[in-house]
């Protein structure tokens, strides 16, 4: 059979939006190696379309040249016949070229196009699809993740231990995403108001605790920076709602196939990434002649105004998420 690897070292969400080529690469030549980025192996090593993760730190000393060689010389052993490289990275190009892999399959739009061997031209609305149209025929199945009972069992003890019952209904929020202008300043405000009607619990990294207010037992737990992403995303699959920023999350949230509110400010759902599940609604406001203000968001606003997510109030957030719980929305 064909020795097949993916190298995806993008952020997290691309890495759930890229389950349906790794299932599609799997069908076609069994479980395929992937070279991910530092945060994202437990996200695919539990995948049964995944043989092997390497972590890959682009980023790292020596602007990721010493970590080319060291995962290079791993991948050269291993003699794969094909590399699949759907994001547009010429650092992975580089490694891809140094593992000596004689297959290389990329995108026409990336600048290291000229290291492959095969160039495809990225098709799609979704970045689902654009990431799929690599394969260069079919269709995507919707995001997975392999959770394992581990991860189910630390999430419901994280749950219990705050006095939260698991089988109440319950509201996750994550506040947090990588870039500042995507992170709703209102969370804190969302949680009081829901904390009327439903369990509320918090999840993030450690940068995200405390920004949901401070938590109280039975009512409101903040597990941010207490859990692992898996266990993160087990939290995610018992919620009734999630309420997301345009960040991983929200990709989180559609691989376990629990509907969201997600609030986009600086950037908008038409650029690929929005909410695909039948009961998920987005938050935004529309008509801002800044918006969208770049492709994945900036650190500050170009304005100084950050009126994009500042005019969204919680009120308008917390009436979406009842509706959508009730079952209201369309
Ligand atoms: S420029 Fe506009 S869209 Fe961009 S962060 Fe500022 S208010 Fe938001």
């Amino acid at each position: 059979m064909t020795q097949a690897l993916v190298v995806q070292t993008a952020h997290l969400g691309d890495v759930i939006l890229t389950t349906p080529l790794l299932e599609a690469l799997a069908r076609k030549h069994g479980p395929v190696d992937v070279v991910t980025a530092p945060a994202s192996p437990p996200l695919l090593e539990t995948h049964p379309s995944v043989n092997r993760v390497y972590p890959f730190d682009k980023r790292g000393v020596g602007f990721g040249v010493f970590d080319s060689i060291r995962v290079a010389r791993q991948l050269r052993k291993r003699q794969y016949d094909v590399v699949y490289l759907p994001h547009r990275s010429l650092r992975s190009a580089m490694l891809a070229r140094l593992a000596k892999i004689r297959h290389r399959i990329g995108f026409s739009d990336s600048p290291g196009r000229f290291l492959y061997t095969e160039s495809r031209t990225r098709k799609g609305a979704h970045e689902i699809e654009r990431i799929f149209s690599l394969l260069g025929e079919g269709e995507p199945n919707r995001t997975s993740l392999a959770l394992e009972e581990t991860d189910r069992s630390a999430a419901v003890r994280a749950l219990r231990d705050q006095s939260i019952d698991v089988a109440d209904d319950y509201i996750v929020v994550a506040p947090g995403a990588a870039w500042k202008t995507k992170r709703w300043p209102f969370y804190k405000e969302l949680v009081h108001q829901l904390r009327h009607e439903f369990r509320v619990v918090a999840v993030g990294s450690d940068a995200d605790r405390g920004l949901c207010g401070e938590p109280s037992r039975g009512d409101f737990a903040d597990l941010a920076g207490n859990l692992s992403i898996r266990e993160s995303a087990a939290v995610i699959e018992r919620a009734k709602l999630a309420v997301v920023n345009d960040s991983a999350p929200l990709h989180l949230a559609g691989a376990v196939g629990t509907p969201v509110v997600a609030v986009f400010g600086p950037t908008v759902p038409s650029q690929g990434f929005r909410p695909r599940g039948p009961r998920d609604q987005v938050a935004e406001i529309d008509g801002l002649w800044c918006r969208p203000c770049s492709r994945h968001g900036r650190s500050f606003c170009p304005l100084l105004t950050h009126q994009c997510m500042r005019t969204l109030s919680p009120a308008t957030v917390a009436e979406m998420v009842v509706s959508v719980v009730r079952g209201e929305s369309r």
